[in-house]
């Protein structure tokens, strides 16, 4: 069993909360760096002279949209001794490892199965969410658990890559977010504002309707799907390429989603390159949905947790393991999350979740 995720909590306005971020979370930090950094040049031929230069072009873009978030980026860097770019090329690494339609079959992308259980499908008449976050192996070690309480608006939960602002979480208005790699003939390198910091936007809205608008209205770079969700008793998925954003809904409270477009007006509209890099995905929603239906009216958080650890299609699973035979760019389950929104709590599993315990993380 390996170590449990470590907790970094924070607070304050964004350059002292961004500094004790960088600071605590330094040594994540860097070895998410070491990933990174060649990843950009195996994947996508980027060396980093011109990764500092695209970070600074989409700095240029955060600044537009959220002058904070980019202080708290500034203040990361100074805490964690890092260059400000190295910051940014963090927060916009999907964006970079896909630039300028590097679509290739090796350039394999993160994939994730996505779970929500709205108030009347679960046994407390809370509001549950989950998702299984597939991607590098050596990520395990780079993820933590990000509980923020700023000056201003609600306190944050999420786990992230350190040096990143948001990827899946809940706040402290009753708001979820969790999401996964969507891909599109769109997905063409464009400028536009990094997955990161619209997620992290999301979380730090107080009610559904301005989370949505964010994201919809956001220029967007690259596809991805959001899963959004506010107790009591909503939750919208928003599938989203560069051009387009097609809703889905629950159906008898229950919401599954993997990495491949769902939406027919999607599926008419866009040709979808990221299910060819993941044809598991077909099923892997539906192992996640089929194990919970049955228990409509009484899911738990032990009932997400275990439809997490399914093994359907082992190595391609639910709980996705690294294959036998290692090939460039094989990816497995490297976190698993549970959250129990109403309650502002959180369960987060390293992978491979088969084998390692859910440890409890708080809001406040
Ligand atoms: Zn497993």
């Amino acid at each position: 069993m390996v170590k449990p995720v470590p907790l970094v909590r924070v607070e304050g306005p964004s350059r002292e909360r961004g500094r004790a971020y960088g600071r605590l979370a330094g040594d994540r930090i860097q070895k998410s760096l070491d990933i990174y950094m060649p990843a950009f040049a195996e994947r996508a031929g980027l060396e980093w002279p011109q990764v500092k230069g695209l970070a600074r072009q989409f700095a240029a873009k955060m600044a537009d949209f959220d002058p904070d978030i980019v202080v708290e980026m500034e203040a990361i860097a100074q805490g964690a001794e890092q260059e400000f770019e190295a910051i940014v090329a963090l927060n916009s690494r999907t964006e970079l490892l896909f630039w300028a339609g590097k679509r290739s079959s090796e350039s394999n992308a993160d994939g994730c199965t996505s779970v929500a259980c709205l108030e009347e499908a679960t046994r407390d008449g809370h509001l549950l969410m989950g998702q299984n976050w597939d991607w590098l192996p050596p990520c395990r070690d780079s993820v933590i658990v990000l509980a923020m309480k700023p000056d201003i608006g609600p306190a944050i939960l999420t786990l992230v890559e350190a040096g990143i602002v948001c990827r899946i979480g809940l706040n402290g208005a009753g708001l979820g977010v969790v999401g996964n790699f969507l891909q599109s003939d769109q997905d063409i390198g464009r400028e536009g504002i990094p997955i990161a910091i619209i997620r992290r936007r999301i979380l730090t809205r107080e009610r559904l309707s301005l989370a949505l608008g964010d994201v919809l209205r956001t220029p967007r770079a690259f596809s991805s799907n959001h899963v959004l969700a506010q107790t009591p008793g909503e939750a919208i998925d928003l599938e989203t390429s560069p051009d387009d954003a097609f809703p889905l809904f629950p159906e008898q409270g229950i919401l599954v989603h993997s990495n491949h477009f769902r939406s027919l007006v999607a599926q008419a509209k866009l040709k979808d390159t990221g299910v060819i890099q993941f044809p598991d995905s077909l099923y892997r929603d539906h192992r996640v949905r089929s194990a919970l239906a049955p228990k409509r009216g009484s899911i738990t958080v032990t009932d997400l947790q275990e439809a997490l650890r399914d093994h359907y299609g082992v190595p391609e699973s639910v709980c996705r393991h690294v294959p036998e035979k290692v090939e460039k760019g094989t990816i497995c389950t490297v976190a698993s999350v549970v959250m129990d929104v109403t309650a502002g709590k959180l369960w987060a599993a390293p992978g491979p979740v088969c084998e390692n315990d859910y440890s409890q993380y708080t809001l406040e």
